[in-house]
């Protein structure tokens, strides 16, 4: 059987990953502090199947603390992830994106594992070319309210790939971009949680801006399935992968889709736009069809009525 580590394994698109590898046959060591994740989405394993370790890598574990001989693959995700909250958690974001990646590339190393580091479209900032592919440098603020996630995870790839040069890592890097389905937290701020909520209390979708900035929504079980493909595939040490969906949408149509897949009426709430938010994003993804063979097959009407199932019975 083989061994995986996800950081951040309690949260939303981790414990989506849990579940496929422990589908896969794999035995997985869950860390995470629970700061924005919850053992709740992860009921129902034994301990035969999963380890669930309250801990922030921002400590390097001993070998008490996570007793593992051996692990063949390491995902780091714990960060995070909702602009809301890493706001709240700004200092804790650039500590788990920087010492925390390193610990995690520490255990790579001492288990001689493959390391997936869960990077972000947010490294190409307010990105001046589009759909932005691989080898975009991106256009981003470095002390503006955004930095802590987005620096953040710009020195995680930085200290990857030199981790990767200098130890011979199996490094392979994911830049998430926007991915929703059930068990996002109807609290955590983003745009699919808020419209859902907000369609099903049958109160106005609240629009950031203007509502023409653009963003392209992946369903959790594509964003999964190419994480996957990357996490069991050899010879791709030192790549990159965007792993998002390409349709792209402003956000005023992404509100008359939730509308009507809501079945209600759109009625909108103009709000100011939050400091640095991006004009638009939009994954190139030839670089993963062509190595992955990957591609998303949710369509966005497909997920949101998932979605709107998921939220409508938590
Ligand atoms: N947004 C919005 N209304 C909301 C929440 C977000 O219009 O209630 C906008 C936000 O300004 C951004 C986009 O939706 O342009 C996506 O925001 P989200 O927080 O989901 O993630 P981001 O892509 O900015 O990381």
């Amino acid at each position: 059987m083989k061994t995986a580590i996800v950081t951040g394994g309690a949260g939303f698109m981790g414990s989506h990953l849990v579940d496929k590898l422990v589908n896969q046959g794999f035995f997985v060591a869950v860390i995470d502090n629970l700061a924005t994740g919850t053992w709740d989405n992860l009921p129902g394993y034994g301990p035969d199947q999963i380890l669930k370790l309250t801990w922030d890598i921002t400590e390097y574990p001993s070998e008490e603390i996570l007793p593992l001989n051996q692990a063949d693959v390491i995902i780091h995700l714990a960060s995070a992830a909702s602009p809301v909250h890493y706001r709240r958690l700004a200092l804790e974001t650039l500590r788990v994106n920087s010492i925390g990646t390193e610990n995690a590339l520490r255990l790579a190393r001492k288990f001689q594992a493959r390391f997936v580091l869960g990077s972000t479209s947010e490294v190409y900032g307010d990105p001046q070319i589009s759909p932005q592919p691989e080898s975009y440098w991106g256009h981003v603020n470095p002390n503006g309210e955004r930095a802590c996630y987005d620096e953040g995870k710009r020195f995680g790839e930085a200290l990857a790939m030199e981790y990767h040069r200098k130890f011979g890592i199996d490094l392979r890097i994911l830049r998430f971009f926007n991915c929703y389905g059930p068990r996002m937290q109807s609290e955590d701020g983003r745009v699919v949680p808020n419209f859902v909520r907000q369609a099903l209390q049958q109160e106005p979708l609240t629009v950031y801006g203007n509502g023409l900035q653009t963003r392209s929504f992946c369903y959790v079980s594509d964003e999964v399935e190419g994480i996957y493909q990357v996490i069991i595939k050899d010879n791709l040490s030192g790549e990159i992968f965007n792993i998002g969906n390409p349709e792209e949408r402003t956000i005023l149509d992404f509100a008359k889709v939730v509308a009507e897949i809501g079945g209600v009426t759109l009625k909108t709430e103009f709000r100011p736009l939050p400091a640095d938010d991006p004009t638009n994003r939009c994954p190139n993804i030839t670089k993963a069809k062509e190595f992955l063979g990957w591609s998303p097959k949710v369509s966005l009407e497909e997920g949101l009525v998932k979605t709107f199932a998921y939220f409508r019975q938590s």
